[in-house]
Protein backbone atom coordinates (compact mmCIF):
# COMPACT_ATOMS: atom_id res chain seq x y z
CA UNK A 1 0.00 0.00 0.00
CA UNK A 2 1.42 3.45 -1.20
CA UNK A 3 1.61 6.31 1.15
CA UNK A 4 -0.01 9.20 0.86
CA UNK A 5 2.16 11.87 -0.46
CA UNK A 6 1.22 14.43 2.06
CA UNK A 7 1.55 11.81 4.61
CA UNK A 8 5.29 10.67 3.28
CA UNK A 9 6.17 14.50 3.40
CA UNK A 10 5.00 14.79 7.18
CA UNK A 11 6.74 11.81 7.91
CA UNK A 12 10.00 12.40 6.41
CA UNK A 13 10.04 15.96 7.84
CA UNK A 14 10.25 14.50 11.27
CA UNK A 15 12.80 12.46 10.54
CA UNK A 16 16.42 12.50 10.84
CA UNK A 17 15.93 12.13 7.11
CA UNK A 18 18.55 15.42 5.79
CA UNK A 19 16.32 17.53 3.63
CA UNK A 20 18.05 20.52 1.38
CA UNK A 21 16.77 23.92 1.63
CA UNK A 22 18.15 27.38 2.44
CA UNK A 23 18.58 29.71 5.62
CA UNK A 24 15.72 31.47 6.55
CA UNK A 25 17.94 34.60 7.26
CA UNK A 26 20.89 34.26 5.05
CA UNK A 27 19.16 32.26 2.45
CA UNK A 28 22.60 30.22 2.49
CA UNK A 29 22.09 26.50 1.37
CA UNK A 30 21.78 24.37 4.51
CA UNK A 31 20.56 20.95 5.67
CA UNK A 32 17.89 20.29 8.05
CA UNK A 33 16.60 17.12 9.80
CA UNK A 34 15.14 15.87 13.35
CA UNK A 35 18.28 14.45 14.50
CA UNK A 36 17.48 11.54 17.58
CA UNK A 37 14.65 9.23 18.55
CA UNK A 38 14.06 10.60 22.32
CA UNK A 39 15.00 13.67 22.88
CA UNK A 40 15.18 15.04 19.01
CA UNK A 41 16.96 17.82 18.07
CA UNK A 42 15.83 20.26 15.00
CA UNK A 43 19.08 20.63 13.29
CA UNK A 44 20.10 23.12 10.63
CA UNK A 45 23.73 22.49 9.19
CA UNK A 46 26.17 23.86 6.55
CA UNK A 47 25.85 21.04 3.58
CA UNK A 48 29.34 21.08 3.18
CA UNK A 49 31.44 18.09 5.04
CA UNK A 50 34.18 18.96 7.21
CA UNK A 51 37.85 17.18 7.90
CA UNK A 52 39.72 17.37 10.96
CA UNK A 53 40.30 20.73 11.26
CA UNK A 54 37.40 22.54 10.18
CA UNK A 55 35.71 20.23 12.77
CA UNK A 56 37.80 21.29 15.65
CA UNK A 57 37.28 25.14 14.75
CA UNK A 58 33.66 24.32 15.01
CA UNK A 59 33.94 22.78 17.95
CA UNK A 60 35.57 25.73 19.11
CA UNK A 61 33.66 28.23 17.93
CA UNK A 62 30.47 26.54 20.04
CA UNK A 63 28.86 24.64 17.17
CA UNK A 64 27.53 21.31 16.89
CA UNK A 65 28.60 19.05 14.31
CA UNK A 66 26.69 15.72 12.98
CA UNK A 67 27.36 12.74 11.12
CA UNK A 68 25.85 13.06 7.95
CA UNK A 69 25.30 9.25 6.66
CA UNK A 70 24.02 7.98 3.68
CA UNK A 71 22.25 4.88 3.72
CA UNK A 72 22.24 2.03 1.41
CA UNK A 73 18.97 3.35 -0.49
CA UNK A 74 20.88 6.75 -1.28
CA UNK A 75 18.69 8.52 1.74
CA UNK A 76 21.13 11.33 3.84
CA UNK A 77 19.91 11.51 7.56
CA UNK A 78 21.98 13.42 10.25
CA UNK A 79 23.23 11.95 13.28
CA UNK A 80 24.37 12.79 16.50
CA UNK A 81 28.21 13.07 16.47
CA UNK A 82 30.48 12.07 19.28
CA UNK A 83 34.08 13.92 18.94
CA UNK A 84 35.44 11.10 21.39
CA UNK A 85 34.47 8.36 18.69
CA UNK A 86 35.64 8.07 15.20
CA UNK A 87 33.47 7.81 12.30
CA UNK A 88 33.73 7.01 8.65
CA UNK A 89 30.74 8.84 7.68
CA UNK A 90 30.84 12.55 6.82
CA UNK A 91 31.28 15.35 9.37
CA UNK A 92 29.07 18.37 8.76
CA UNK A 93 28.13 21.56 11.42
CA UNK A 94 25.43 23.83 12.87
CA UNK A 95 24.76 26.46 10.15
CA UNK A 96 25.69 29.76 11.66
CA UNK A 97 24.87 32.81 9.04
CA UNK A 98 27.61 35.40 8.32
CA UNK A 99 27.65 38.76 10.25
CA UNK A 100 25.56 40.87 8.76
CA UNK A 101 26.62 44.69 8.21
CA UNK A 102 25.43 46.85 11.17
CA UNK A 103 22.99 50.00 10.01
CA UNK A 104 24.68 53.18 11.54
CA UNK A 105 21.25 54.53 12.10
CA UNK A 106 21.16 51.31 14.62
CA UNK A 107 24.06 53.08 16.25
ZN1 LIG B 1 21.99 31.61 7.79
Amino acid sequence: MALNPGIAAKIAATSDHARHGTCLRCGAPVLRARAGHVAALDVIADPQPLDLHGEILARLDGRLTWRLITTALGIQRIAWRSPTVPTSDLVIADHTCPPQPIQEALL
